[in-house]
């Protein structure tokens, strides 16, 4: 066995250790396991090593990419889907970034489809009531799913998948994707349109500097009284202001809410001890219609095992045959010049 690859894994919760320990071994990856988080503090952890294992929240800013280049890393290998976390300009020609572009599109659809009943059936309300023998039905009126219309913005692998999830539900659906997939029989309009006639807003693009804030006080304005959004993408493509505003003004009549935009020092671990500091997620998680989960949306078993999989896929490849596998792109759009299409190889 080949020992010689050296990795750790930032930000490491207990059941990332289960999925990965015995795939990493097996494939001859001796790695630390860190519960912190990467950050330029933390940087001097990746010492020695080939590789480096993150995940959504770590940062992969150009100062930490500088310092990992510095120490001889080779390779980040995100084990997850988005990389909005990874300054793609400051890693070209430095560190090659591969990522695991799709584990479990039906995790992350089934929780959108999971929270969205949890807030329109009162589920969260019902569960906590009869825990304490309380089995009063008063205010826990909810609406049908069937004939509402759902607007589903980003049709890639999840926003698919959700899409399917509705119409089994017998719902009407719009979607708005500037890559419009026209052989899907999705009826797709402009996101005005959408923002203008969706009972459910639901969220499955990626965080670009083009979605991001794509709900504002504008699109916010412009939407059905009562709305309902639910956002399991990232945390950035809504403006928290705006939707506090929303939710005041009774304009936005719910929000299921899997991601939060400063949910990096505070998603993934145990709070309850501590004076919350941030007043605007405090104030969402008073109100009785915001649902809050601490972006869980992919943790299913099925999931974990297929990001262990890949991701030691990944780095394998890379060490083992020169290959990178799931590189990341680092100049969008450059089809044509796409060094990678020729060579295996960004760089
Ligand atoms: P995907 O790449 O398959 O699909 C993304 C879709 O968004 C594509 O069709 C793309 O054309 C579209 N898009 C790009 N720019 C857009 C824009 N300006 N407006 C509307 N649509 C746009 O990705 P996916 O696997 O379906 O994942 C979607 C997102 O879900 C990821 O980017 C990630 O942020 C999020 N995610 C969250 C979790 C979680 O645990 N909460 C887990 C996995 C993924």
């Amino acid at each position: 066995m080949d020992n010689k690859i050296k990795a750790v894994m930032f930000d490491s919760k207990p059941y990332d250790v289960e999925s990965f320990a015995d795939k990493l071994k097996a494939a001859g990856i001796s790695t630390k396991f860190i519960e912190a988080k990467l950050n330029e503090d933390t940087v001097e952890l990746a010492k020695d090593c080939g590789a480096v294992i993150v995940f959504v929240n770590d940062d992969l800013s150009a100062p930490v990419i500088d310092k990992l280049w510095k120490m001889g890393v080779k390779l980040v290998a995100l084990r997850c889907a988005g990389f909005n976390n990874v300054d793609v300009r400051a890693a070209f020609g430095k560190l090659h970034v591969v990522r695991v572009p799709a584990y479990s599109p039906y995790a992350v659809a089934e929780h959108a489809m999971a929270m969205l009943l949890t807030s329109i059936r009162r589920i969260h309300k019902a569960y906590n009531r009869t825990k304490d023998f309380n089995f009063s039905l008063s205010g826990l009126t909810g609406t049908d799913l069937h004939g509402k219309t759902v607007g589903v913005v980003g049709t890639g692998k999840i926003g698919k998948v959700f899409i399917d999830i509705c119409r089994g539900f017998g719902m009407e659906v719009l979607a708005y994707d500037p890559f419009p997939d026209e052989k899907s029989g999705i009826n797709y309009v402009s996101l005005e349109e959408l923002f203008k006639k969706s009972d459910i807003i639901s969220l499955h693009c990626p965080l670009t500097k083009d979605t991001k804030h794509i709900i504002n006080s504008d699109s916010v304005e412009m939407m059905k009284k009562g709305v309902v959004l639910v956002n399991t993408s990232r945390g950035g493509l809504i403006d928290s202001d705006a939707l506090l505003e929303g939710i005041k003004s009774r304009k936005i009549g719910a929000a299921c809410l899997d991601v939060y935009e400063e949910e990096s020092d505070i998603f993934f671990e145990d709070r309850s001890g501590h004076i919350m500091n941030d007043d605007l997620l405090a104030r969402l998680v008073t109100m009785p219609n915001v649902l809050i989960t601490s972006h869980q949306a992919f943790l299913t078993k099925e999931a974990l095992e297929n990001i262990a999989e890949t991701t030691v896929e990944n780095i394998s490849k890379f060490f083992n045959q020169n290959e990178t596998c799931n590189e990341i792109c680092y100049q969008c759009g450059k089809a044509e010049k796409c060094r990678k299409m020729r060579s295996q190889k960004c760089f």
